[in-house]
């Protein structure tokens, strides 16, 4: 069984799912199960409605699991197995109060120790606290085990000390909900982030202790780190797998994304499922990776690229193949859902001709241009056909030249003084003629003057 694990305090990192999605190749890959486990241990941090804001994102990315269970449904197991370790003086109740731990952190740090808990502080507070928590016993040894992406790990037993598996309210802590948890539903290999490693000793000893003997795979993922070349926090906004999703990057390029990172793949572009040919987690770069949004939007395009018309136009909202036609051909100067979107309301948008320049004569020839090309709309004109004949109808019309007729043409059906040629994107337009060559009320003014 592979898992991915998300705490519901918060939104979905890269990181999260950069982890969900290697969990899910490797169970794909070895047919093995694949378990969504809401850690909801942490009572006060967890966020109403935020586990089903992570299923979505997962159904979305098409991480599809065949088990989802949450870890407060077994807070019962947890408690009767801390029991279990207690009645073996495998764990204990330790009733130091949270002041009296903090002397001893403070006492350590003068001394310039490392502060380690000792066992025999666990009963002096007996009398006067009656909320003792669990502790299982610390390490006696070194705990080492191996990860696929740093090799060999090794902690000194000193660094494992007795450390805490159920609160004083008797909830358990991630450590000891995380480790039972892997050894009931039985896990064979974990992807996580990097923040785990230090936990992945204390979970190794907690299976121990309960007799577990199955050796666990890990593989903890290197940190991602922003543009800046600092860690990724909440704060870069790129980090938010919502975020990406609203700027109008696909799931499949989002997905291509993440596996290349510090990655070596055989092509640059690929699905999800080709990646179950050639994914080795081995081949994850140790190193820190830099989040590339230019890489990012390279691959969005591709995506967009192998895009039939018809699904194109659905991603706009729309059902006509001619808007996905139109967007395709957009793909040459934009890169995002979002931003194909601002070309393609533009077109639609009244067009506004006296805030484009500050120039009567300009503004003269827009609306000369307009007339003439409304006139030919309204009387179905054969010279609509097609953009050479349009051309061609209009010159003559207008009697306009050069950049004083093509700079309004292009204004009143593209809404933009620059962009594709009009040639190339014509045949498309040419549909929607009728709701393209309007004005918007400040404009139809001066045409009315015009006239
Ligand atoms: N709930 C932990 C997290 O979101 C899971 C860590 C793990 O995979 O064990 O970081």
């Amino acid at each position: 069984m592979l898992r991915f694990a998300p705490s519901p305090t918060g939104d979905m990192h890269i990181g999260n799912l950069r982890a969900a999605i290697f969990n899910y190749i490797i169970a794909k890959q070895t047919n093995q199960k694949f378990l969504i486990r809401i850690e909801d241990t942490d009572i006060l941090r967890n966020i109403e409605g935020k586990d089903k804001e992570i299923l979505a994102l997962l159904n979305l990315f098409g991480l599809l699991w065949d088990n989802l269970v949450y870890q407060s449904d077994n807070f019962d197991k947890h408690r009767q197995l801390a029991e279990y370790l207690i009645s073996k003086d495998l764990a204990f109740y330790c009733y130091c109060s949270k002041e009296f731990l903090e002397s001893k952190r403070l006492e350590a740090k003068e001394q310039r120790k490392p502060f380690r808990y000792d066992d025999s502080w666990a009963e002096i507070e007996k009398t006067s606290n009656h909320k003792p928590v669990v502790r299982i016993r610390g390490a006696k040894s070194a705990i080492s085990f191996e990860d696929s992406i740093k090799g060999e790990v090794r902690f000194e037993a000193h660094e494992i000390d007795s450390f805490v598996i159920l609160k004083e309210d008797g909830i358990p802590t991630y450590n000891f909900a995380c480790a039972v948890d892997d050894m009931l539903y039985d896990v064979s290999f974990i992807v996580r982030g990097e923040d785990h490693v230090s936990n992945t000793p204390r979970q190794i000893l907690i299976h121990r202790a309960l007799g577990y003997d199955k050796v666990l795979g890990y593989a903890h993922l290197p940190i991602i780190l922003g543009e800046s070349g600092s860690k990724m926090s909440k704060r870069d906004s790129a980090s938010s797998v919502a975020w990406l999703l609203e700027e109008g990057f696909l799931p499949q390029a989002i997905m291509n994304y993440l596996i290349s990172m510090g990655n070596r793949t055989p092509t640059e572009i690929f699905k999800l499922q080709d990646s179950y040919e050639w994914f080795d987690i081995k081949n994850i770069a140790k190193s820190p990776v830099k989040f590339d949004i230019k890489r990012l939007r390279f691959l969005n395009r591709e995506h967009l690229k192998m895009l039939n018309e018809q699904e194109f136009a659905l991603l706009l909202n729309s059902k006509d193949s001619s808007i996905g036609a139109l967007a395709k051909l957009y793909l040459q100067e934009a890169s995002t859902l979002n931003e194909i979107r601002t070309k393609i309301d533009g077109i639609f948008t009244p067009k506004c001709i006296t805030q484009q320049e500050n120039n009567e004569s300009f503004e003269q020839e827009c609306i000369v241009l307009y007339t003439h090309l409304r006139e030919m709309i309204e009387s179905y004109s054969e010279d609509l056909k097609d953009y050479e004949s349009l051309k061609k109808a209009l010159l003559q019309k207008s009697n306009l030249k050069g950049k004083r007729f093509f700079k309004p043409l292009r204004i009143l059906l593209t809404g933009s003084t620059h962009g594709l040629e009009l040639s190339e994107i014509y045949p498309y337009l040419r549909f929607f003629l009728r709701d393209i060559v309007t004005l918007d009320s400040q404009d139809y003014s001066k045409l009315s003057l015009a006239e």
